[in-house]
């Protein structure tokens, strides 16, 4: 583990890390850390191939001297407890490094800054967008990691990432707790015992709050009702606020529906102490939640619907996969996908004739083909079969592989608006061989993102992938893709390899 402090080191670093086709994780904390702290980490080291935690108390974020200055701080015990999970490299910049003689630029967040700790906190918002878009271009991580604890930040930084076009996804983790049920904070070495047994009130009243739901309680005004109640029986603890929102944009929710979030805000003594639940179904597990709020995924996924929740059928699939990203079931990022092996394994680009696009590899990053090119799965065997090929260097020979999705979704079948972001990706991708002259098409998700959004064919326009298909197995026609090239294209549809039950014969003797 590399303890850096220099930007310029952590730069080159992370710089070496992209050069080598690996990818990149960052973790943003303040330090004291904690077992919050390390379930990020942890989900980051299970997705990416170099993890990087930054460790900065950031002045900017602190609108009362006196709580920069308690904010506990003690770097050699954090990288202690870092040693173990064998991280990559540990970011501890000093204020002069990031915030050097004549810093004066600052983000502004939008609306979704304004309320609840944007309202008891001013500048709070700025400070935390303006040092996560410093770290994010100094160390350039493929995923960042944070934790629904701060789910308003979550959301402030989303929109930054969005509207700013960051080249990053973030991947929100759920909430650890003590035993008591007290979410772990750096702030809760500060309290005394009496303090610290009161500071389960936060957590104690969002369940008064979500048991209601369950029990079928669908008016917020009542759940925040139960909410003050709680308080109220805890004379060491002060309410700053209790809310029930809707999570896109933390409007007060009036009716609540699957996704919506309590949020408290306390003080507990002297320390200020912050706290949600997602409310959602009986025994749903806390991803499920956080996809419920952040994705607007389908209740029905879940389980089955709760008394007292009322769905909307509109919004049950994914928006885009920039927002499908902001979850942990998703499992590859970006340098996943071939740009990060197109170096290493197509050092003449003009060589490959022919593009597969398909689904590869949803459930592990593991099992990508360019990942672990002579480790056979059931995936690349079929694939093999499929074009005639006996091993990975004969395949890259004449093929290359890409993926239709970059979310990677685990669902069977994606959201259209997410195949038509990706097909970005997958246009530029394909950009990248001037020499192709055949694309093979694999399954439905790619056919319907070929024929829409690469073809640009309407919704009547072409046949149902397995209507095409019959009966001989597979299908083919020449088209022209000008956003692509303006040579005439063979493409063939095929089944995919390994999704769903049918299987097409060879295509070899037509890929000469
Ligand atoms: P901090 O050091 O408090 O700035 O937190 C660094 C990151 O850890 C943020 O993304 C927090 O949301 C996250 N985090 C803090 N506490 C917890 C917790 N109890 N569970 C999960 N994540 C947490």
């Amino acid at each position: 583990m590399r303890v850096v402090k220099s930007i310029s080191e952590i730069h080159s670093l992370a710089r070496d890390a992209h050069a080598r086709g690996r990818s990149l994780a960052l973790v943003p904390t303040m330090g004291a850390l904690h077992e919050g702290h390390f379930s990020l980490i942890r989900q980051a080291k299970r997705q990416c191939d170099v993890v990087v935690v930054s460790i900065f108390v950031n002045p900017k974020q602190f609108n009362s001297p006196e709580d920069l200055t308690d904010y506990p701080r003690d770097l050699n015990r954090d990288l202690e407890l870092l040693e173990p999970l064998r991280i990559d490299a540990v970011f501890a910049p000093s204020e002069m490094e990031m915030y050097p003689e004549g810093f004066s630029t600052g983000v502004v967040p939008g609306e979704v800054a304004k309320p609840l700790e944007g309202e008891f906190r001013p500048g709070y918002f700025a400070g935390v967008a303006t040092v996560v878009l410093e770290l994010l271009n100094i160390i350039r991580p493929d995923l960042a990691y944070f934790g629904q604890k701060d789910f308003q930040q979550t959301l402030v930084v989303r929109r930054m990432v969005e509207d700013l076009n960051l080249d990053v996804r973030l991947v929100i983790c759920p909430t650890m707790r003590e035993a008591d049920g007290l979410a772990f904070s750096s702030r809760n070495s500060r309290l005394n015992p009496e303090e610290r047994k009161a500071a389960t009130v936060l957590y104690r009243s969002l369940c008064r709050a979500e048991k209601l739901a369950h029990g079928g309680e669908s008016l917020a005004s009542k759940l925040l009702k139960a909410i003050r109640e709680v308080f109220a029986g805890e004379p060491l603890a002060r309410l700053e606020y209790a809310a029930v929102v809707e999570p896109q944009n933390l409007k007060p929710a009036k009716r609540v529906i699957s996704g919506c979030v309590a949020l408290v805000a306390a003080r507990v003594g002297a320390v200020r102490l912050i706290d949600n639940l997602i409310l959602g179904p009986l025994g749903a597990a806390p991803e499920m939640l956080l996809q419920l709020a952040l994705t607007s995924w389908p209740i029905l996924d879940a389980g089955g619907l709760i008394p007292g929740f009322e769905t909307e059928t509109t919004r049950v699939k994914i928006a885009a996969c920039r927002e499908c990203a902001a979850i942990p079931t998703i499992l590859l990022p970006p340098r996943e996908f071939l740009s990060g092996y197109v170096k290493m394994y197509y050092p003449d680009r003009g060589a490959p004739r022919i593009a597969v696009i398909g689904r590869d590899a949803p459930l592990s990053p593991s099992t990508f083909l360019y990942r672990q090119p002579e480790t056979g799965n059931r995936f690349v065997a079929g694939l093999f079969d499929l074009l005639g090929v006996k091993s990975f260097t004969e395949f890259k020979q004449r093929f290359v592989l890409t993926d239709a999705l970059r979310c990677h979704s685990t669902a069977p079948h994606v959201a259209e608006k997410g195949l038509a972001y990706c097909s970005h990706h997958l246009r530029a991708e394909l950009k990248l061989f001037p020499n192709l002259h055949t694309f093979v098409v694999l399954g439905d998700d790619a056919y319907l993102q070929f024929q829409r959004h690469l073809l640009e064919r309407g919704p009547g326009g072409f046949k149902p992938l397995d209507e095409l298909l019959q009966p001989q197995g597979w299908a083919r026609e020449e088209v022209r893709i000008p956003t692509l090239t303006a040579r005439l294209l063979k493409v063939f549809y095929c089944y995919h390899p390994t999704f769903g039950y049918k299987r097409s014969p060879s295509i070899a003797p037509f890929l000469a």
